[in-house]
């Protein structure tokens, strides 16, 4: 575990009486991985961060002098990453564009919008024109393949929400190469079809699928190509499947066919997970142990109102506990040893679960629980006002700084 946790508990627990609850960031976690996820990349690929994984500020900030840019799928995040920098490159994608969000997406020079759909496509064609702004777009397609590696979260390859049909690639060039379209450039083509893919192999397949598909359509229309974006979906184990092997995945995919031939083409990759997903520490103490017929229960202050992944997984978070020595109280301190217990929160609800019926060696009242992974998709997805408990506490870890 990072000591730089255990000292900010300890020094936490110096100053305060009530039971910790807190998210612990390691910024510089985040960096070095991001340095070493760089070091590897092929020459003409690029690295963008796609926020909605963890929109915090000064995640934001710490990522802004490594990545090429950010993807952003709405206005707030959008103005989220305009507040830290006003000229770095953004990506907006995203389904259900409003008027006001291409406006302002125009407004703010992001550097390429992801068009989602005819409907939106032609709408961007007016407004470009309308404001007197040049706009480069990607087209996001969703492919009609049905081999694309299975994960727990889907977003293409099948009938979805997302992306513009494949089959419909025609229409929207041709509506781009149209008359009255005079400001809305074609660049590229932008695909993300998955989530949490844990095999590197599988990951350079699809990209290459990708790449292939491409070249096609280069072929058929004539399309200089500018920009491919692969999307994110670089998974993370929660349990004892092997992580992504990233350098296996650089590896495979520089010395790939469909790789060397993409002459001047850039290739952009958005991960969201991959990037911050295990510098994130979500922080508990135990309130209470208690027994209900043949099982046994941890009872947090905080749970999925704070994290919930697990319950939108249906996953045991990976976790491990801080002891915590004193007890002032004239009974006995309530534990469990080596037994199972599953762990909730503090919410009147038996969905407010985050492990069942963990093996413990030994857990009691006042210990403390440091889910790990916690990074992203934890706290941005959560229902925080849910009952009314107050908010965590956010730390910061910068070195041996934290805040
Ligand atoms: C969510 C999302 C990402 C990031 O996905 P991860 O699985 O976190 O890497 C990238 N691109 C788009 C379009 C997304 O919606």
């Amino acid at each position: 575990m990072n000591q730089n946790v255990k000292k900010l508990i300890n020094e936490w627990h110096d100053k305060n009486r009530d039971p910790i609850c807190a998210y612990i960031y390691d910024l510089e976690g985040i960096q070095n991985h991001v340095k070493s996820m760089l070091k590897t990349m092929p020459r003409q690929s690029h690295l963008f961060y796609a926020i909605k994984a963890n929109p915090d500020k000064r995640i934001i900030e710490a990522l802004l002098p490594l990545v090429k840019g950010f993807e952003v799928a709405s206005i707030g995040e959008l103005l989220k990453v305009r507040g830290v920098s006003k000229d770095i490159p953004i990506l907006f994608g995203g389904p259900g564009k409003k008027n006001y969000e291409l406006e302002i997406a125009i407004r703010e020079n992001v550097s390429y919008i992801h068009v989602e759909s005819l409907l939106e496509l032609r709408k961007l064609i007016i407004f470009a024109k309308e404001s007197n702004k040049h706009i480069q777009v990607l087209l996001r397609i969703n492919l009609r393949t049905k081999t694309l590696p299975e994960t727990k979260i889907i977003m293409g390859g099948y009938s979805s929400q997302f992306g513009i049909d494949e089959q419909l690639i025609d229409e929207a060039i041709s509506i781009l190469i149209g008359a009255e379209n005079t400001h809305v450039h074609l660049c590229g083509f932008h695909f993300h079809s998955l989530s949490n893919n844990l095999k590197a192999d599988l990951h350079v397949e699809m990209v290459n699928h990708y790449l292939q598909k491409v070249e096609q359509w280069k072929r058929v229309h004539g399309l200089d190509v500018k920009v491919i974006n692969a999307g994110g979906g670089f998974g993370v184990s929660y349990d004892e499947t092997p992580g992504f092997e990233w350098e296996l995945f650089t590896s495979l995919l520089t010395k790939s066919e469909e790789y060397q031939n993409l002459g001047d083409t850039q290739l952009f990759f958005e991960p969201g997970r991959f990037i911050v997903a295990d510098y994130g520490y979500y922080v508990t103490e135990v309130v209470d142990i208690k027994v209900s017929g043949d099982k046994c229960f941890s009872v947090l202050r905080g749970g999925t109102h704070h994290n919930r992944l697990p319950a939108s997984w249906g996953h045991n978070h990976p976790f491990s506990i801080f002891h915590q020595e004193g007890w002032s109280y004239p009974f006995k301190r309530p534990e469990v040893q080596n037994s199972k217990v599953t762990i909730v929160g503090e919410l009147c609800t038996p969905k407010d679960r985050l492990y069942e019926n963990a093996k413990v060696e030994s857990l009691r009242v006042g210990d403390i629980i440091i889910f790990e992974k916690s990074g992203a998709y934890c706290w941005t997805i959560s229902h925080h006002d849910f009952l009314g408990h107050p908010h965590p506490n956010f730390y910061y870890i910068e070195g041996n700084h934290y805040e």
